[in-house]
Formats: C-alpha cells, sequence, structure tokens
C-alpha cells in the first residue's frame, strides 16, 4: 500500500474516536502518522451519546443524528465494553456500578479522547456531503458542509473511514389503518422521554433491544400497560404484571389494535421500535456498504477493509454486542493497515476469509452464539495489533451471565455487579435500585454514592 499523507474520518461517535485514539498511541510511540482529519457534523463528539431534545431536523436543517432518550442507562454491564488502555477506574478514580446511565458513559468515551489531546484533528458542525475516488489518482475528493460558516468546500485524502454509525436512519414500516390512529405515533429515533406515556397503555412493535427497553423505560416511569408485538418470536421474558407480547399487528381501527392471532388491544400510543438502516448518502455505490444489521456484513475483509478499494475502511458497522472494545480492536487493525504494518492478502483470500466468517455467522443459532461468534471476531482482530490485552474469554462469560441475568428479572438485572477484566475489581452496587433510580444524571449517579460512603 502507497504511504497514506492525508487521513479522513466520518464521524467522531466511539468508532470515529477509537480511530483517533489509535493513531495518537502510535505516533506517541514514535510512528509517523497520516494528517489527520475527523468530519463530525455534531457540536460535539460522542456519536449516539451525546443526548439532544431535538428530533426530525435540527437547528441547521440537518437530519438529527441522536437516538437516544432520557433516562437511558446501559444495557448491557460497563465490564464488557471497557476500553483495555483506559479502565472506569482510571477514569473516575474509583470502582463504580456496572450499569451507568447514558451521561457516565459519555464522560468515560470523552474522558479518554481528551486526555489523548486529539481535539485539534477533528472538525465539529462539518457533515460530509460527498466522496468520490479518482483512481488513476489514487485519491479521494471530499466534499464537506461548514454549517457555521455555510460555506462548502472539497478537501483531497489518500485513505477514508467511514465511522457514521448504522442506528440512526429508521426503518419504518406502515400497518393498515396507522394514518387514522388518533393516539401518539413515532420511531425508537424520536423517542426522547417516557414521562409522556405516564397513565397510557403503549403498543411496542418490534422485539429487538429498543423495543425491550423503551417498553421496561415506558412501564418504569408510569405507563398503565405495554403491550410488545414481534414479527418472528416473543422476547420471551417473564414478563411482569403490566406487559404483554402478541404477534405482529395486522390493522389499526381507532384505538383498537388487531393481531395476526386475532386478537384485539385498545392502546394509547404506538412506539415503532423497527430498526435502522445503513445509510451513507455521501458515497458512491463502489464505495457504499449495502447490508441489513448484521454480525459480519459482506465486501469488509476483517469486517472493516473495504474488499474492492482498501483505502477505504468502515469501523463500527456490525451488529453489535461488543461495542467500545470492538471499536478499539477494529481501530487498532485498520491503523496497522494504513500505516503498512499489516500486509494484506491478495483479494481472492480476502474474499475467501469473508466468506468463511459469513458462513459461521450463518451458523449462529441464538445468543449465546452469537456472543460467541462476536469473540472469536474480536479475538481475531486482537492478535494481529499491539492493542493491550484484553480477556475476551472473560468478556464473553460477562456477557453471558448478562442473558441469564435478563431472563431472571428484566426489570432487575441493572441492580447486578460484575467484575472488572481488566482491574479485577468488583463492581459496588449501586445506592439504589434501577426501577427507583429515577435521576440519569452524573450527578445523581456519582454524588449520592459519595454521600453514602
Ligand atoms: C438507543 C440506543 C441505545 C444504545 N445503547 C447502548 C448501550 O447501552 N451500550 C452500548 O455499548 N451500546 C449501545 N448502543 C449502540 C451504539 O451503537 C454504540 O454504543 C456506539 O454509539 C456506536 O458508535 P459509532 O461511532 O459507530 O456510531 P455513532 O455513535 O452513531 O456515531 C456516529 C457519528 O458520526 C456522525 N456523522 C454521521 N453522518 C455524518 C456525516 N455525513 N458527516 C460527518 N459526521 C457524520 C454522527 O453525528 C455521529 O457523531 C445503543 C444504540 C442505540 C441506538
Amino acid at each position: 500500500m502507497t504511504r497514506v499523507a492525508r487521513l479522513a474520518i466520518i464521524g467522531a461517535g466511539p468508532s470515529g474516536l477509537a480511530v483517533l485514539r489509535a493513531f495518537e498511541t502510535a505516533r506517541r510511540k514514535g510512528a509517523t502518522i497520516p494528517d489527520i482529519v475527523c468530519f463530525e457534523k455534531q457540536e460535539t463528539w460522542g456519536g449516539l451519546w451525546n443526548y439532544t431534545w431535538r428530533t426530525g431536523l435540527d437547528e441547521f436543517g440537518e437530519p438529527v443524528h441522536g437516538s437516544m432518550y432520557r433516562y437511558l442507562w446501559s444495557n448491557g454491564p460497563k465490564e464488557c465494553l471497557e476500553f483495555a488502555d483506559y479502565s472506569f477506574e482510571e477514569h473516575f478514580g474509583r470502582p463504580i456500578p456496572s450499569y451507568p446511565p447514558r451521561a457516565v458513559l459519555h464522560d468515560y468515551i470523552a474522558g479518554r479522547v481528551e486526555k489523548s489531546g486529539v481535539k485539534p484533528y477533528v472538525r465539529f458542525r462539518t457533515p460530509v456531503r460527498h466522496v468520490a475516488y479518482d483512481a488513476a489518482r489514487q485519491r479521494f475528493a471530499l466534499t464537506v458542509a461548514d454549517l457555521l460558516r455555510d460555506e462548502t468546500r472539497c478537501e483531497e485524502f489518500d485513505a477514508v473511514v467511514v465511522a457514521n454509525g448504522h442506528f440512526s436512519v429508521p426503518n419504518v414500516p406502515s400497518f393498515p389503518g396507522i394514518e387514522s390512529f388518533p393516539g401518539r405515533v413515532l420511531h425508537s429515533h424520536d423517542f426522547r422521554s417516557a414521562d409522556e406515556f405516564a397513565g397510557k397503555t403503549v403498543l411496542i412493535v418490534g422485539s429487538s433491544y429498543s423495543a425491550e427497553d423503551i417498553g421496561v423505560q415506558c412501564f418504569k416511569y408510569g405507563a398503565s400497560g405495554i403491550v410488545f408485538s414481534y414479527r418472528t418470536r416473543p422476547m420471551g421474558f417473564d414478563w411482569p404484571e403490566g406487559f404483554e407480547e402478541r404477534p405482529l399487528v395486522t390493522e389499526i381501527a381507532g384505538n383498537q389494535v388487531t393481531f395476526k392471532d386475532s386478537s384485539r388491544r385498545e392502546v394509547d400510543a404506538i412506539v415503532l421500535c423497527t430498526g435502522y438502516r445503513h445509510s451513507y448518502p455521501f458515497l458512491p455505490d463502489q464505495l457504499r456498504l449495502k447490508t441489513d444489521n448484521r454480525l459480519y456484513p459482506l465486501g469488509l475483509y476483517k469486517g472493516v477493509i473495504w474488499q474492492d478499494n482498501p483505502k477505504i475502511a468502515y469501523v463500527g458497522m456490525q451488529d453489535q454486542y461488543y461495542t467500545f472494545n470492538m471499536f478499539d480492536a477494529q481501530a487498532w487493525f485498520v491503523r496497522d493497515v494504513l500505516l503498512g504494518r499489516i500486509a494484506l492478502p491478495p483479494h481472492a483470500d480476502r474474499q475467501a476469509d469473508i466468506a468463511a466468517w459469513r458462513a459461521r455467522e450463518e451458523a449462529v443459532g441464538d445468543p449465546l452464539q452469537a456472543i460467541d461468534f462476536q469473540t472469536d471476531y474480536v479475538r481475531d482482530l486482537l492478535q494481529a495489533t499491539d492493542y493491550p490485552a484484553l480477556d475476551v474469554d472473560r468478556v464473553a462469560e460477562l456477557f453471558k451471565e448478562w442473558e441469564h441475568h435478563k431472563e431472571a428479572g428484566i426489570l432487575t438485572y441493572r441492580d447486578r455487579s460484575y467484575r472488572s477484566t481488566l482491574t479485577g475489581t468488583m463492581a459496588p452496587r449501586h445506592h439504589t435500585d434501577w426501577m427507583d433510580a429515577m435521576d440519569d444524571s452524573l450527578e445523581a449517579f456519582m454524588a449520592v454514592r459519595e454521600a453514602a460512603e
């Protein structure tokens, strides 16, 4: 691979920030790294972990990226996503409970990159509009918008990392009669606060993490009933009173919803937790990943390097059990490919590698197997780089414990504690049971603890 003198990163969410951290770590160890520009359309970094009250379009008329909501707490143990080069204990100066709220996780993500001093690499309020590749010159031309100056510019780069996330552009089905439903109808991308559903019966369409969590949130904040509707199979938790699972909606007439088993139910609001679409509107067809939400999207060697042009890489495009530390493993791998430290095998061998991983993914039958699959994927990446040691076997065990804890109590699993695979410290129990913890601020999470100590 010819030397990469200029590198563009699209997005400063956890994935883009992992790439920045990877290069900065190499630079501090003496490597010569490319000139890097990270384009970020929001006013700050952290991606989805920035909470915004806005929905639809933002103050510049740009589509709002945020899909997170108030009262969002980590839906998995923090010990499963801990950065191997920056523990929670290092960031917060003491052990904290296993299921932090959004603001605490944002603080952790941002804290690592603040300390790396990589902010000058990032251009905020600068969405990428278009990427063109000139094969003869082997250069990428990025057209970007400077929202604050209301200007459009074009800049050239030798390589591009796409890290714009894939949980932001909603997949929105329709149902007969929904247009006349008298209550509120929204997609989970626009869900911001469970309070508005207090006293209401809420129909949640979907059976993914969003459906589960938004249903539980609405219940926690006072909804009188939660009716989940699934397309293929119910979530199957031992739901407490107040929750029910029904098959797919077939028709809506007024407030009355009919399901595939002919049962009926009156509801007051509908939240479509029907997933997200991969969307890269700034990329031409020959560079654009086209996939649904998969553990192993096709077209990406080692899940990151674009097969038909290895100067373009994607980070964070997998369906996710692992998150922050997987993005790190990917970022370190991409960095070493772009620095010429990892030599890529020939096209046919890469294709065979992709096909083998995809065949394994096809054989995955349940969440526990999916965890094993992603563990092996992360392990494969880790052995290729100098990313600090991460005991993925232990992380996989924690993920499986977490699955069992959810089965044991969908409203109580967030009260559990796990041991850090990095520091060996057992997380303390939070001062308040999750169902009673109504304030999701960092101050409430940390300060009340201090008072209790
Ligand atoms: C509701 C919800 C809850 C979740 N909860 C958890 C959880 O509890 N634990 C967990 O580990 N994970 C959770 N996730 C998963 C989440 O995907 C990851 O944690 C993480 O945010 C993914 O990081 P990313 O950088 O790949 O994408 P994102 O966080 O989406 O960041 C992408 C960035 O790219 C920017 N961008 C987009 N388009 C452009 C453009 N054209 N030009 C410039 N910049 C652009 C965006 O503004 C954004 O900052 C959740 C996801 C959702 C939707």
